[in-house]
């Protein structure tokens, strides 16, 4: 088969491949009909995510239709249309049993750090994942849904991870009737969060960015005000104080992460931006703005390169920081209603549409935040 492959750091290349077949009784075999780019592949393709090995396929955000089961599987037959969460999960662990899908244990032998995840690497079970034209899902019974009859596969894409991560980044802020919500970062995730905090009741939504069209999206998308990183000097903390009655915000959320060695941020650091490279900056601005009392809600990813925070300003702050890798399969049948409402359109945050053997380019588009590119779809066959 036709799948994307990692050939090292910055370097992804569409080749053939063994297709998957089916490993264990409980899996089954997917022909992806939509898979998405994440910004959380961009940290894998930067190199920044512990033991990414060449030749494995990235993809995590896929729909597709059943090819073959393994004789376990009982809920699902050739033929049916699923989106899969990005977390695999067992159903049966000690997490599992306790609704808490996304820390699953036996998905991910190889670590206890996280639950086992499609294409994210050896560390999160060492799986491929759905940039490809099939890919093999393990216990099918407990992740996949199935698509309902009256619903395109594009229209649920995105309930396989940015619908719930930007869901539960609102949720996990606790945002209250009346609140200032600030969300930092305008890729998919920050778009939904601050999306899903005018669902739970927020007085004012602020987001912000660097790249201009990410903004106007923020504003038209999820009717978010705006504050343009380099409008402000590279330095939001003040700014958002000063828009907030001199407190800060009630809830700030993280939806930034990792950034890129080379990115801009390099060259701002040269200017004077007071934080070394790689270290943990739209978080450390969190920290810093919130008010004292306040949230900060962390669904931005972090690993070995910027594990730097300011706890002790957390402390004196009295802040309560709450952070997860999402939980899908809990949020899918809320967000589903949510989608079938208009009220969280993932569809419409899919800018851009690429033949799978076209994902190397939709890769560079997609980092560089180029075009106007929020959300990019890779359409394999
Ligand atoms: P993305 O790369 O499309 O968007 C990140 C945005 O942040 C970009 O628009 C960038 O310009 C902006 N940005 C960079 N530095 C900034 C700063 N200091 N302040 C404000 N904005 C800044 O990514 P995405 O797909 O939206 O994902 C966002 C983060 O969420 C990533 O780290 C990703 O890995 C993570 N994520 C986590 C989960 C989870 O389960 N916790 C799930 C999905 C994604
Ligand atoms: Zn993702
Ligand atoms: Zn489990």
């Amino acid at each position: 088969m036709r799948a994307l492959v990692y050939e090292g750091p910055y370097r992804v290349k569409v080749r053939d491949k063994p297709a998957p077949r089916i490993e264990h009784g409980e899996d089954v075999v997917l022909r992806v009909t939509r898979a998405a780019i994440c910004g959380s592949d961009l940290h894998l393709l930067h190199g920044f995510v512990p033991d990414t090995r060449v030749g494995s396929t990235f993809g995590h955000e896929f729909t597709g239709v059943v090819e073959e089961t393994g004789p376990a599987v009982r809920t699902l037959r050739r033929g049916d249309r699923v989106v899969v969460p990005f977390n695999i999960s067992c159903g049966r662990c000690f997490y599992c049993a306790r609704g808490l899908y996304g820390d699953c244990e036996s998905s991910n032998p190889m670590s206890d750090l996280a639950s086992g995840v499609y294409g994210y690497s050896h560390t999160t079970g060492g799986y491929d994942g759905g940039q490809a034209e099939y890919v093999r899902v393990p216990f099918a019974d407990v992740g996949p849904m199935k698509i309902p009859d009256d619903l395109e596969d594009e229209d649920v894409l995105l309930l396989s991870d940015v619908l719930p991560t930007g869901y539960q980044a609102a949720e996990m802020g606790g945002v209250r009737e009346g609140d200032v919500v600030a969300v930092f970062g305008c890729g998919p995730v920050g778009l939904v969060a601050a999306r899903s905090a005018w669902l739970l009741g927020a007085r004012r939504v602020i987001a912000i960015d660097r790249v201009p069209a990410r903004l106007r999206f923020a504003e038209r998308w999820a009717g978010a005000e705006t504050l343009d990183l380099e409008a402000a000097g590279w330095d939001p903390v003040p700014v958002l104080k000063e828009q907030t009655g001199g407190r800060g915000p009630d809830v700030c959320v993280d939806a930034v992460g990792l950034e890129a060695s080379g990115s801009p941020w390099q060259t701002l650091l040269g200017r004077g931006l007071k934080l070394q490279a790689g270290s943990a900056v739209a978080l450390s601005w969190a920290i810093h703005a919130v008010r004292k009392g306040g949230t900060v809600s962390i669904v931005g990813v972090y690993g070995p390169p910027a594990n730097l925070v300011p706890i002790g300003a957390a402390m004196n702050k009295g802040l309560t920081l709450r952070t997860a890798q999402a939980n899908v399969k809990r949020y899918m049948p809320h967000l589903l209603e949510h989608v079938r409402a208009g009220r969280l359109d993932g569809k419409g945050l899919i800018t851009h549409r690429f033949p799978l053997e076209r994902a190397a380019h939709a890769y560079a588009l997609f980092g560089d935040r180029a075009d106007g590119c929020v959300k990019c779809v890779l359409v394999p066959g």
